[in-house]
């Protein structure tokens, strides 16, 4: 073999290499095609092509093989002046009137965040919420409004957070004309992971995180697969799918937690960071992993 062929060999040995390597990433369906002739509305022979994606055929009709989508009534958008409504199927957690899906974070403590105008905050030394329901992975929806009136700086200003599981925060800040460290400003995965863009409102003014969710699988110690996060803020995507490398818990001006191994499902909490940070209209709706 000469110099030439034996690259060709190798060209193609790392070709198979990498497009198996490839295919190892994806959760494979099972795809099976043939081709069958048959007698078409003219009366003549015709070679008509046939797929199935895991035993279910491409365009099937028969509902007993391939059954409609659930039908889920959409809600409606909010505006400024009034929240909209969750769609039928998910759970509400607060609509505005009470905090009766929602406890303190501390074991046996009622919360003592108060509810107003439709609207939920902290009050001083009030501590975190959460809620009395545990979720794994979920799809989202909150809105929240950073005091109008802005005091303080950096993460000072209307510093509040949601944590999935407990565990994994998505930041609130005020983040509007206000720098900080771009892994801690608004929609951040807390020290992990800046927003794709900042699409922050002004002080005062409603603003929505849409998080999609995806839970982390552990075995043992160690992390099998890891968070992934998609999240829309004020309806601009702001992370894409990612995957969250650790945990976001602080510990250190220049460090952020490990993953520490924790059941399939926790709380949603909300963080007072000693900011009247107000919320309202928040849903979920539970995925699978
Ligand atoms: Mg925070």
């Amino acid at each position: 073999m000469n110099t030439k062929n034996v690259l060709s060999v190798l060209f193609v040995l790392v070709a198979v290499a990498l497009s198996f390597g490839a295919f190892a990433e994806f959760d494979t369906p099972v795809i099976e095609e043939w081709t069958k002739t048959e007698i078409n509305d003219k009366g003549d022979q015709e070679d008509v092509d046939y797929m199935t994606i895991d035993g279910i055929m491409v365009h099937e009709t028969d509902p007993a093989k391939q059954p409609q989508p659930p039908v889920v009534q959409p809600g409606t958008e909010s505006t400024q002046e009034t929240p909209g409504q969750a769609p039928s199927d998910a759970i509400v957690l607060f609509d505005g009137k009470d905090l009766s899906n929602w406890t303190s974070t501390t074991p046996g403590e009622a919360t003592k965040w108060l509810v107003n105008d439709n609207a939920m905050s902290p009050v001083k030394d009030s501590g975190m919420i959460q809620t009395k329901q545990e979720f794994g992975s979920c799809q989202l929806h909150l809105e929240f409004a950073t005091p109008k009136t802005p005091e303080g700086e950096g993460q000072g200003r209307g510093n509040s957070g949601v944590f999935l599981m407990g565990q994994y925060e998505v930041q609130i800040l005020d983040s509007y004309e206000n720098t900080t460290y771009p892994d801690g400003q608004a929609g951040a995965l807390y020290g992990r992971k800046k927003p794709l863009v900042n699409a922050s409102r002004k002080p005062g003014e409603w603003q929505t995180y849409d998080i999609i969710f995806h839970r982390p699988v552990f075995e043992g110690d160690k992390v099998v697969k890891r968070a992934t996060f998609t999240v829309l803020h004020n309806g601009v995507l702001i992370h894409d799918h990612y995957e969250l490398s650790g945990g976001t818990g602080w510990r250190g001006s220049h460090s952020i937690t490990n993953y520490v191994p924790h059941g399939d499902k926790g709380p949603l909490q909300l963080q007072d960071h000693g900011n009247p940070v107000l919320f309202r209209n928040i849903w979920v709706r539970e995925l699978e992993d």
